[in-house]
């Protein structure tokens, strides 16, 4: 716990080849298309006949993406990782190989980099991907951490965000809104810490939604599933800015309106809780609140059969066509706009996110 009293390694004693060796010499290869990973001036991969290469980068920077104060270093490293998986994923993928960059501060140990690492390999080892390479340099502005993936698909099973048509049905995977509910818990235990330092943060109460937030995980089961069930999605996206937003991505490449039906979105109990708490209507939570990382897919209706008994999968509304626009069917009934529904009921609400309490 006391990690005051140890003593940290400055960066400047390894030198930059010095801490690559220290944070890389521990990664052994898995995939037979990782030919040659870390240590020459370039990562060799082998590409398959019939498969296609999918690559995706992200890119998280301090103070925008994260907050040191309190996302432990080795989430995020396993996040960095995972976000990026999740887009290999939403193109029903499967995530192969990763490199990492990272520009660190000259106040970051060695030992706090390695944190970061312990994060990326685990989740590098759990979801099988080849960690082949990166880079290291000086960062004078915070903490920068940019990853890229690189992914397989069968040529005949890629999906796109578009291809859908009026009346697919539009599913997701999991439950939606845990991870915003998760970020408003730990603001505001920020500001109570900022408020009065001795007091112990509140957050043993709220695992599930703070693992919604700190340690994600792309939904690569559902790739699976999908597969085994014989569905090829029509179109497919991951959530990663919220389920309003995202079906719009959606239904803008696919040249389609939708329909989103209030009562059929999936919500854990704790989400559901944690939202009425933060006075905050907990569909609008889902809507948008991002980074729940769930994949959001539609399906023909003659696929409906298939998908019905899959517990993880929920049926939450159909496209129509793009002249209907996108539309969401509240709890009561109503039906209004999709967009205006959610975004100016989050602008209300982020402009008065509770400094302490509730
Ligand atoms: P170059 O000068 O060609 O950029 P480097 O000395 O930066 O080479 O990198 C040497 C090897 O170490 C390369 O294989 C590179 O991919 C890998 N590497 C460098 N930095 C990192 C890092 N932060 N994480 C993982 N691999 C890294
Ligand atoms: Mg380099």
């Amino acid at each position: 716990m006391d990690d005051s009293k140890k003593r940290l390694t400055p960066l400047s004693e390894l030198g930059e080849f010095g801490l690559i060796d220290k944070l890389t010499s521990d990664i052994k290869l898995k995939n037979s298309s990782t030919l040659v990973g870390i240590g020459d001036d370039a990562a060799v991969i082998k590409s398959k006949k019939d498969l296609l290469t999918l690559v995706s980068k992200d890119l998280l920077l301090e103070g925008v993406h994260f907050d040191m104060m309190y996302a432990p270093l080795k989430h995020l490293g396993y996040k960095a990782a995972v976000v990026n998986f999740s887009d290999i994923v939403a193109m029903n993928g499967k995530p192969k190989q990763l490199l990492v960059g990272i520009g660190v501060g000259a106040k970051f140990s060695v030992e706090a980099i390695e944190e970061i690492y312990f994060g990326i390999k685990t989740a590098c080892k759990i979801y099988g991907v080849d960690f082949i390479g990166g880079d290291t340099t000086a960062s004078a502005s915070g903490l920068v951490i940019s990853a890229t993936v690189i992914g397989e698909v069968e040529q005949d099973r890629i999906v796109y965000r578009k291809g859908a048509s009026p009346n697919d049905l539009i599913c997701v995977s999991g439950d939606l809104g845990g991870a915003y509910i998760g970020l408003l818990i730990l603001e505001r235990e920020k500001q109570a810490f900022k408020a009065n330092p001795d007091l112990q943060p509140e957050l043993s109460e709220h695992d599930y939604v703070l693992q919604r937030q700190l340690k994600p995980e792309a939904r690569t089961d559902i790739v699976e599933i999908l597969a085994k069930n014989k569905i090829i999605p029509t179109s497919m996206i991951d959530v990663s800015d919220g389920l309003a937003s995202d079906v719009k991505h959606l239904c803008k490449a696919s040249n389609t309106g939708c329909i989103i039906s209030e009562e059929k979105i999936p919500i854990d109990q704790e989400t559901y809780e944690m939202s009425k708490i933060f006075n905050l209507v907990p569909s609008v939570s889902a809507l948008n609140g991002g980074e729940d990382y769930e994949l959001l897919f539609t399906i023909k209706q003659s696929d409906y059969e298939k998908i019905k008994e899959i517990a993880e999968i929920s049926v939450i509304g159909y496209m129509v066509d793009a002249s209907e626009g996108e539309r969401f069917i509240t709890n009561d009934n109503i039906t209004v706009d999709l967009e205006a529904q959610g975004w100016d009921a989050l602008k209300r609400r982020q402009s008065e996110i509770p400094d302490n309490g509730s």
